[in-house]
């Protein structure tokens, strides 16, 4: 694994990845295709590993299915029919904290002599190696690195004492430092909880038979449910197949990932009441209004970068066109044995339309920039292809500091910004101008309250 890094992947890394995506359901009905067809809609959140535990009450029997890569290979479809039971959850994994591989794949199950629980989690705890020593101190001894494993052998430690969820769970939140949207299975009912500042997204659908709590409306929507609510910051719930109850609440404030908004959700979910899209539309019109420049066209870097291209567009008055055609078909792991080749991944990937591009001023539109080899590979492409100008517009302020909430940004030195003026980095990537989208300008956009988002990534100050 490490000499195929030093090679270089196909994947250059520059995409910051997602954390994980959680789903949750009790109903009157089996639940295994619901799981299945809600974590189709969270594949975008991880696509390392999947795993599905499901809850018979009549045979009080679990069931569990789990693997590695997409939901399509993760799971054999003959097998899946056998997870019997109305209660359930799912996960879809890329690993952010912990191993990576099938050995800390989700759902998992601990046992704390005999009482057990499940549990699935989005999120990153940042004072877990504190918590594990904790627990060695108490004799109970985890199996793996994996933060999410220490939530569950904690909570399931303090269920031993209380017999009581709310209060087990209250304490367990009490102790964590971090981010984490949870979805817990434990004497026989199905919880849900979302950290005191809701850091990660977690929401509530309702069908006539069913309760589900995901990460994205997405996942509800695939089942035709109606999106009740966001998980509020701190709350545990109770889940039953009627209603998603509150039991217990650790107070907080909210902290709304931004990055959700700007990259990692889907299009089409909505967010604490904000519809993704559309927010991600705003920036684009907001960055067209911070950066205006003289251009022929609009081109988006497919897909991250298409919804600002869009706003950006419709602001500036420049004609939207595709001038980058994506080849879905190149897998994560094409080996490229030299830097040189590294660059000719980038054209495998991603193609120019030479009618779009040759002699025109372009507008290149980026949701960030990370590392800012690959912006500089792209323009480096279009100014071969003969495009006059690139003026390089990206919706992410500067990213100057690591996240320690569940995203793989977790040195300074892997980030461009850190360092650099934005100056620097124009110069490195041969761009014609460089406009990021001011931290006020993302806010506005968004449309929350500045004091209600993350921005810790922007400016180095975290909610925890
Ligand atoms: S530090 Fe950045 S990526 Fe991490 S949670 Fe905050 S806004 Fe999101």
């Amino acid at each position: 694994m490490g000499k195929l890094k030093e090679l270089g992947y196909l994947d250059s890394e520059e995409k910051i990845k997602h954390s994980c995506g959680v789903f949750g359901i009790s109903s009157s009905q089996e639940v295994y295709s619901l799981i299945y067809s809600g974590l189709y809609a969270l594949q975008h959140r991880g696509q390392e590993a999947a795993g599905m535990v499901t809850w018979d009450e009549r045979q009080g029997k679990l069931s569990s299915i789990y693997g590695s890569g997409l939901i399509k290979d993760a799971f054999e479809p003959k097998k899946l029919s056998r997870l019997k039971g109305n209660v359930g959850m799912g996960h879809v994994r890329y690993s952010t904290a912990g191993s990576k591989g099938v050995k800390n794949v989700q759902p998992l199950k601990v046992s704390v002599h005999g009482k057990k629980v499940i549990l699935a989690h989005n999120g990153e705890i940042a004072n877990a190696p504190q918590l594990r020593r904790s627990l060695k101190q108490r004799g109970i001894w985890p199996k793996s690195n994996s933060d999410s494993e220490v939530i569950a052998l904690s909570l399931a430690s303090l269920l031993l004492q209380t017999n009581d969820f709310g209060t087990s769970m209250e304490q367990v939140m009490r102790q964590l430092r971090g981010a984490y949207s949870l979805i817990v299975f434990a004497d026989g009912e199905l919880f849900a909880a979302r950290d005191p500042h809701g850091i990660r997204p977690l929401c509530i659908g309702q069908t006539e038979r069913s309760c589900v709590v995901a990460s994205e409306s997405v996942a509800l929507d695939i089942l035709g449910a109606k999106l009740v609510r966001d998980v509020g910051e701190g709350e545990i719930i109770k889940i039953t197949p009627q209603k998603a109850e509150i039991i217990a609440r650790v107070k907080g404030s909210p902290s709304y990932c931004m990055f959700e908004y700007v990259y990692f959700a889907r299009g089409d979910s909505f967010l604490q009441g904000k519809e993704v899209q559309a927010v991600r539309e705003e920036i684009g019109r907001s960055l067209a209004r911070e950066h205006s420049v003289e251009a022929d066209v609009v081109v988006p870097i497919p897909d991250s970068g298409r919804s600002h291209a869009l706003g950006y567009s419709r602001e500036s008055g420049i004609p939207y066109q595709e001038g980058l055609m994506k080849n879905r078909y190149v897998p994560r792991t094409f080996i490229m044995p030299t830097q040189a080749k590294r660059k000719f991944g980038v054209r495998l990937k991603l193609n120019p339309v030479k009618g779009v591009i040759r002699g025109k001023r372009v507008v290149l539109v980026d949701d960030s920039i990370v590392r800012g080899t690959t912006i500089g590979w792209i323009v480096h492409m279009l100014k071969n292809e003969g495009a006059k100008e690139v003026h390089v517009r990206i919706a992410t302020p500067p990213i100057r500091a690591p996240c320690y909430f569940g995203i793989n940004m977790k040195t300074k030195k892997q980030l461009a910004a850190s360092k650099r003026s934005i100056e620097e980095i124009r110069l490195s990537t041969g761009a014609d101008s460089l406009g990021y989208s001011s931290i006020d300008g993302l806010v506005k956009s968004i449309g929350l309250p500045k004091g209600s988002l993350c921005l810790g990534c922007l400016t180095g100050k975290y909610p925890t």
